[in-house]
């Protein structure tokens, strides 16, 4: 349900008249080479397109105006070869409300020490021009990302990569509809936030459902789609000849099959389920939100419609890399000093797209709820390098929170009947937790083996959110004073909005 095939990024150039065309085809035909060499790389999930190059005030403005409403474009990267005096950019940089990428690169890698004269000096001036560039984003208070480094430098092409990731994932919350069956978990504080803000921020649309929204499609299910989804259990998980035949199993996926298609019929991207209200629901979605969220749907469990948008976000970000993305919860310590770690899980929504191996679908009781005993997939995660985000609204603004984590081998739990996974956060367990205690970073996140803290910086860029790191270089005393400052800098810069 992620599908990026027609999504594009341009590829601008800046430049000037004043070289002459001799020299401006020079510059097109550089620019022709570099954007084709970006496009026919493997870490790009769209086309990267080239566009001629810009040296009016009018063509300037005509393809950030043509940006703007053209729906396949996610997003600008933009290059000054020559000199482009950055007056002529001010029309067209003000109306401009996609993604920019300032990239500061230049086509040779090296000084051609022998042969270099003048003329190779004037057309090959982004050292200077792209300066010029810079200095009117700065000017104009623009959010951009800059990129440094020659075209062919993985470092660098990596590092664009991530940005078009990320703006994949801006593109997608700007219909991001969610569905939220039943209402928030009683109670409970940083699950909620003000939907309007949200929406005017993020693009998020939330709509809530009775429960008897999602029982009608759950009942409207037919035997036939119901068994097409047991032989699929059978082929895709480990599960033993009692759970195949079992009538918890056929009511599981008749609920997968009537959430489905109620997902699919509203075009919803993300949803929320709570296990405090089930009316007419025979067991707690376990299965079925796994199977869902596999398949590319955010989720936030008791209501969470911020965490399960961010965990649609992610999935879009992290669309065909290796690893996988899930809802989370940080569930209990394991407070070793030799080795601190924390067992992450829910009760049993975590998405198979983390597991280490083939999942094993099990029926097993639920110890709150008071329903029937639900099916789910057991699994541990892969073990590497990952990470924790979190979304919460401050009232005046909405702050996301990543920490990175190293996921670690998990000793075997043979009474655990839900999937998990154990790791230890950055830079460590004590300082980390009370790093993302002092943010207020939720108990619910968005974990992922597949997108690091770069693409979440991104994405937060793109949306003008806060972006709180808690890495390696976590120091308690600093992070404090910058989250003491971040609420001066939006409170000015916000005002009320
Ligand atoms: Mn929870």
């Amino acid at each position: 349900m992620i599908n990026l095939s027609n999504k594009e990024v341009w590829f601008i150039t800046g430049s000037q008249h004043l070289y002459g065309p001799e020299t401006l085809r020079h510059v097109a035909e550089d620019s022709m080479v570099i954007s084709e060499s970006l496009c026919n790389s493997a870490r790009f999930p769209v086309r990267i397109i080239f566009k001629p190059v810009l040296t009016t005030p009018e063509s300037i403005y005509e393809i950030c105006a043509n940006a703007n409403n053209n729906n396949n474009c996610i997003g600008l990267i933009a290059w000054m070869h020559t000199f482009s005096p950055a007056k002529m950019w001010i029309k067209g940089l003000s109306v401009l409300n996609k993604p920019l990428l300032h990239f500061h690169t230049q086509m040779n890698r090296d000084i051609p020490w022998d042969t270099i004269d003048m003329d190779f000096m004037n057309l090959n001036q982004s050292a200077h021009g792209d300066r010029e560039f810079g200095f009117i984003g700065s000017r104009m208070r623009m959010g951009r990302k800059v990129v440094v480094g020659h075209w062919q430098d993985e470092e660098a092409v990596d590092r664009i990569a991530v940005w078009v990731r990320a703006a994949t994932a801006f593109n997608d919350v700007h219909d991001m509809k969610i569905a939220r069956f039943g209402d928030n978990m009683r109670d409970v504080a940083v699950t909620e936030g003000n939907k309007v803000s949200a929406q005017i921020r993020m693009g998020y649309s939330v709509y809530g459902y009775g429960i008897g929204d999602l029982v009608a499609s759950v009942n409207s299910v037919t035997d036939y789609e119901v068994n097409s989804l047991l032989e699929e259990y059978v082929v895709s998980y480990e599960l033993t000849r009692e759970v195949a035949g079992s009538a918890t199993l056929r009511d599981a996926a008749q609920i997968e099959a009537g959430m489905d298609k109620f997902l699919k019929a509203g075009n919803y991207k993300a949803f929320t389920t709570t296990f405090e209200d089930l009316h007419g629901l025979k067991q707690l979605p376990g299965l079925a939100v796994q199977r869902l969220m596999e398949k590319g749907y955010g989720f936030g469990a008791e209501g969470d419609w911020k965490t399960a948008a961010l965990v649609r976000s992610m999935k879009v970000m992290a669309s065909g890399l290796p690893g996988g993305t899930s809802f989370m919860e940080d569930y209990t310590y394991h407070l070793d000093p030799s080795g601190m770690s924390v067992l992450g899980a829910h009760m049993l929504e975590v998405c198979p797209s983390i597991s280490a191996d083939k999942p094993y679908l099990e029926v097993h009781p639920l110890s709150i709820g008071g329903k029937a005993d639900p099916a789910r997939l057991v699994f541990k995660s892969a073990t590497g390098k990952a990470v924790n985000a979190s979304l919460i609204d401050l009232g005046n603004r909405f702050r996301m929170i990543v920490n990175k984590v190293n996921v670690i081998d998990c000793p075997d739990m043979p009474n655990l009947p839900v999937a998990s996974v154990l790791w230890q956060p950055m830079p460590d367990l004590k300082t980390g937790a009370a790093a993302w205690i002092m943010a207020g970073g939720a108990h619910h996140t968005g974990f992922s083996t597949a997108v690091s803290a770069e693409y979440i910086e991104d994405f937060s860029a793109m949306m003008g959110i806060e972006y709180l790191l808690i890495d390696e270089n976590c120091d308690l005393t600093s992070f404090q004073k910058e989250i003491r400052w971040n609420e001066i800098y939006y409170h000015l810069n916000e005002g009320i909005k």
